[in-house]
């Protein structure tokens, strides 16, 4: 299958979700995941009409920042703090801050350049000991400690559930809206906040559950390299 036809199903079937909950499909942005896959690749589903990506290395993303200047790219992988200063400015949104370290040096970096970074704090929902993001309990804390730094701004929260059966997935993405909920409550993110949640295997589940932006790989360019 092509870029092309892929695109056009996984949207199909983001309406058919959005659909079956009542939502607005408006509301949901595809982030199609384009970590280890080919510029050309890219371009395809540029030319196919779809211009958001997710990349979740660096270096590799560098490359492909300033070879496809009108894509939109987002910053989806783990972000050591001694990289967030290129980071900065590069993504239109960084989906994977969950330490104040890491936010502080974002925010140095945004006011050098005299930007707001939009970011999600990432949270480990699932307790997951091989997965980044911050544990539920400590969200607020660190949103608040956010919240008094300039040049970031918290747009919403992001999780990655473990792998497991559906039951639990889709458990994960309903307690991270229920923590955004808490937190837009407290007035920490806004009250039009985004979800990042679901992948190739479980974004209709995430759909029901919130999500605003899903985060699709293979299922949009088949199998990385
Ligand atoms: C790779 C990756 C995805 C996409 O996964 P697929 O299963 O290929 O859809 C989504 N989110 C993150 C954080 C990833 O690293």
């Amino acid at each position: 299958m092509s870029v092309a036809a892929n695109l056009a199903g996984i949207k199909e079937r983001i309406a058919a979700a959005a659909a079956r909950c009542g939502r607005n499909p408006d509301e949901i942005r595809l982030v199609a995941v384009s970590k280890r896959q080919p510029v050309e690749k890219i371009a395809s589903a540029i030319a196919a009409g779809h211009s958001l990506f997710g990349e979740n290395y660096l270096q590799e993303a560098r490359d492909k920042v300033a070879a496809l200047p009108d894509a939109e790219f987002h910053f989806i992988g783990h972000l050591q703090s001694n990289k967030a200063k290129e980071a900065t400015g590069m993504f239109s949104l960084i989906h994977t801050v969950d330490r104040l370290k890491l936010a502080r040096r974002i925010s140095a970096r945004a006011l050098e350049l005299g930007i707001v970074q939009d970011v999600l704090v990432q949270v480990n929902v699932g307790r997951d000991p091989n997965k980044s993001g911050i544990a539920p309990e400590e969200l607020e804390p660190l949103l608040a400690g956010i919240g008094e730094l300039d040049g970031i701004a918290v747009r919403g929260l992001m999780t990655m559930p473990p792998q497991g059966d559906m039951a639990g997935t889709r458990a994960c993405f309903a307690a991270l809206r229920s923590l955004a909920e808490k937190a837009a409550a407290y007035g920490l993110i806004p009250a039009g906040f985004e979800l990042s949640m679901g992948m190739s295997g479980d974004f209709e589940a995430a759909i029901a559950e919130g999500a605003t932006l899903v985060r699709v790989g293979t299922a949009v360019f088949g199998p990385r390299g």
